[in-house]
C-alpha cells in the first residue's frame, strides 16, 4: 500500500501544535495477533491506519477520577477524546473517515501505540516512551487515510538490569516479573489519593519509579 509521507507530516505538525505530545501510526494488519474484537477492522472496514496520540501527564492532577452518582470522569481521557475529534475533522477536510477507539471494548492502547513505534512495554507493564517515560495517557483512532507507519517496538531496552518499578510496588503485584491486576487493583481502590470527595487519583508508584524521560 502507498502510504501518504505529505499527508502524515502535516498531521504531525497539526498534532504537535495543537498540543499533543505523542502521535505515531501503525499497519492495521499487525492487530493480527488479537482477538477480533480487539483489531481495526471490527471497527471499521478498509481501515489503512491506526493512529496513535497521548499526552504527558506532566502534572499528576490530570490523571485524576471524578465518580458520583451521575458523572464518570477521567480528565486526561476527555482531553485525548477531543483532540481526536480534532483529528477526524482534519482527516475528514481531506476526504478521509475516521472512528475513535476506545480502550474496552477497543484496543490494548499501550500495545497499539508500541505496535506505532511510540515506546515499548516495559516491565512495569506500560509503555515507556524516550521522552515522557510512562507518564503518559493515550488515545487512538482509526482511518482510512494511508499514513506512513512507525517501526514497531517488540523489546525494551530501557528495563535490562532494571527493576525499579517491581522493587518500588507496595503491594508487590508483579509476581515472577509478570504484572498481576488482581493484586494492584484491590491497592489502588484501597489506597486512592483523595483530591475531593469525588475525586481521586490512583497508585503512581510504579510510573513514578522509572527513571526513563526524567531528564
Ligand atoms: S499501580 Fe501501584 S499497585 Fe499497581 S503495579 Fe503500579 S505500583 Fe503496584
Ligand atoms: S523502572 Fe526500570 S524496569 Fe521498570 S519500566 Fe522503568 S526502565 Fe523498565
Amino acid at each position: 500500500m502507498e502510504q501518504d509521507e505529505k499527508l502524515t507530516r502535516k498531521l504531525k505538525r497539526y498534532c504537535y501544535k495543537n498540543g499533543i505530545d505523542i502521535v505515531g501510526f501503525a499497519d492495521p494488519g499487525l492487530f493480527d495477533r488479537y482477538q477480533k474484537y480487539n483489531a481495526p477492522e471490527y471497527f471499521l472496514e478498509g481501515t489503512k491506519t491506526v493512529i496513535v496520540i497521548g499526552i504527558h501527564l506532566f502534572d499528576i492532577n490530570l490523571d485524576a477520577w471524578t465518580l458520583d452518582s451521575k458523572h464518570n470522569w477521567q480528565f486526561a481521557d476527555s482531553v485525548l477524546e477531543t483532540y481526536c475529534s480534532k483529528l477526524g475533522n482534519f482527516l475528514l477536510k481531506r476526504g478521509y473517515i475516521s472512528k475513535i477507539i476506545s480502550y474496552a471494548p477497543g484496543f490494548f492502547l499501550k500495545e497499539a501505540a508500541a505496535l506505532a513505534g511510540l515506546g515499548a512495554i516495559g516491565k512495569n507493564n506500560l509503555l515507556i516512551t524516550e521522552k515522557f517515560g510512562s507518564q503518559v495517557r493515550l488515545r487512538a483512532l482509526i482511518t482510512n487515510a494511508p499514513l506512513k507507519y512507525g517501526k514497531p517496538i517488540f523489546e525494551s531496552t530501557y528495563c535490562e538490569n532494571c527493576t525499579k518499578c517491581i522493587d518500588a510496588c507496595p503491594p508487590q503485584a508483579f509476581v515472577n516479573g509478570k504484572y498481576i491486576k488482581s493484586i494492584c487493583r484491590p491497592y489502588n481502590l484501597a489506597h486512592l489519593t483523595k483530591l475531593s470527595d469525588n475525586t481521586s487519583i490512583w497508585c503512581n508508584v510504579c510510573i513514578k519509579a522509572c527513571p526513563i524521560g526524567k531528564s
